[in-house]
């Protein structure tokens, strides 16, 4: 029986490598009639936020690729969201104690920069020196008795001339020396578990028997095996699929890629395709052929056909095969699809307040409205001049659209009055004057010096292209920088 699961962390937007990973672990359950699982890993409850875990779920659900298992539906292994599942963790973590393959650390926080700092003087591995570990079992239950806080670590086997293996279905044997992984962490002092125990109890206990993940978790398999053997668990086949790349090979990132599922989906780019352009990133079919469908995709699956190349995500040819996908739409399919994703009732009416007092006859209604609808927005040589604050630099304007990249980027959706908030915190922070800011951001978002309220209009536009035109703007800015 397979067993295989997508384990997102809920801290931003949805990813599309999330979707390229879930894609590969759910053609390998539908090929062998097995269960996709989805399991959300929030145990970093600082960053973690039910509206992160809430796009994820839909943005999933966009994609097509239901699962069997997860939070919203439940299952047998549940609870499927890490966060519920505490008291699990603390059991096994307390198992391993027992066992003596883990042992409580009292160390400070002081005590760690420290030794941190003394081993990058020294230019040593910079990890944990096991201090605590030498404490006795008596010891430590004083301790505890006593409320010092403590962590939980992983007593790493034979340290100093030991060394893991790890087997990777697609990579092979990889070995690891044991003096380079660390006396990791398995339970933190607010008593939730690190990502590495929480990940392998639940592999564990959900029976999952492929892990499918990105290459990027590679070095976190060490831990991982070691962590089975403490226990005594039957290991699960391990496959780390390629990162996707940025065009000149660096992880993709959204500085300069739309790397949100809810881009995609905004923009009109069909799941099929979205899929089908996935599947590219790390298989090929028998034949060779470029579009396929899911379906299709699960009849020809055979792991042999992976490929490790860095795969480059390129937009382009996205946007090329989704066009192949749209052509294939019956005109009345196109109506239907326009009518329900571009000019909905919902955004009509939110744009709606916002025109009618600038308009005379109807048909104004479109060049007025256009920048809401369109993708991208041109800007005119007077727009580019407004771009730039007068007595700044084009560099100063680059600094201030990435700053505002950030502030939208940490917003789940774009509401106005929060928005105007955090970017008035903004312009305090960057001590620049309100007009500065705000006209140039006008232009940016709308490629016009006259609009509705900007607030208005961003929250509309929606936080997946006000960020895309910003990052034009701000590839528009470097090119007139470097001319
Ligand atoms: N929570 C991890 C993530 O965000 C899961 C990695 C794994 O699949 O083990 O991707």
């Amino acid at each position: 029986m397979v067993r295989v699961r997508i384990a997102p962390s809920p801290t931003g937007d949805p990813h599309v490598g999330t979707a390229y990973i879930a894609l590969f672990n759910y053609v390998l359950a539908k090929k062998h009639g097995g269960q996709f699982i989805l399991r959300i890993e929030d145990t970093d409850l600082t960053r973690s936020k039910p509206e992160w875990e809430n796009m994820i779920l839909e943005s999933l659900r966009w994609t097509g690729l239901t699962w069997d298992e997860g939070p919203d539906i439940g299952g047998p292994h549940g609870p499927y969201r890490q966060s519920e599942r505490g008291h699990i963790y603390a059991q096994y973590a307390q198992e391993l104690i027992d066992k003596g393959q883990a042992y409580r650390c009292f160390c400070s926080s002081e005590r760690l920069t420290q030794i941190r700092q003394e081993q990058l003087a020294r230019k040593e591995r910079v990890g944990y020196d096991g201090h605590c570990r030498q404490l006795s079992a008596a010891d430590s239950a004083a301790r505890v008795a006593a409320g010092e806080p403590y962590v939980v670590r992983l007593a790493v086997p034979d340290p100093t001339n030991g060394s893991t293996l790890i087997k990777d279905e697609m990579r092979g044997v990889i070995e690891f020396l044991n003096n380079q992984i660390d006396d990791q962490v398995l339970l933190k002092s607010d008593g939730m578990p690190t990502y590495h125990l929480a990940n392998v109890v639940d592999d564990h206990l959900m029976e999952i028997t492929h892990v499918i993940r990105a290459e990027e978790w590679i070095t976190s398999t060490p831990k991982h095996v070691l962590l089975y053997q403490a226990f005594g668990w039957k290991l699960p086949l391990f496959m780390h699929m390629p990162l996707l790349r940025n065009q000149d090979k660096s992880k993709i990132s959204k500085r300069k890629n739309p790397v949100s599922i809810n881009y995609y989906k905004e923009a009109g780019y069909l799941p099929e395709a979205m899929l089908n352009y996935l599947a590219l990133m790390g298989w090929t079919m028998p034949d060779e052929r470029e579009k396929f469908s899911l379906t299709e995709m699960i009849e020809n699956f055979d792991f042999k056909r992976l490929s490790l190349g860095g795969p480059v995500f390129d937009i382009k040819k996205l946007t090329w095969l989704n066009g192949l996908y749209i052509r294939e739409q019956s005109p009345e399919q196109l109506v239907a699809q326009v009518h329900d994703k571009v000019f909905t009732i919902e955004k009509l009416a939110a744009i709606a307040p916002l025109i009618l007092p600038r308009i005379e006859k109807l048909e104004d209604f479109v060049d007025a409205t256009s920048y809401f609808f369109a993708g991208e927005v041109s800007y005119d040589e007077a727009a580019q001049k407004a771009l730039i604050p007068k007595g700044q630099t084009s560099k100063d304007a680059i600094k201030t659209f990435e700053a505002v990249l950030e502030v939208l980027d940490a917003m789940p959706v774009l509401v106005a009055q929060p928005l105007e908030a955090a970017l008035r915190e903004l312009i305090e922070k960057l001590g620049l004057k309100a007009k500065e800011f705000f006209m140039p951001l006008r232009v940016a978002i709308s490629g016009r010096s006259a609009t509705p309220p900007l607030f208005d209009i961003m929250a509309i536009i929606g936080k997946e292209r006000c960020r895309s035109r910003l990052r034009n703007v701000i590839g528009l800015l470097k090119q007139t920088k470097a001319a």
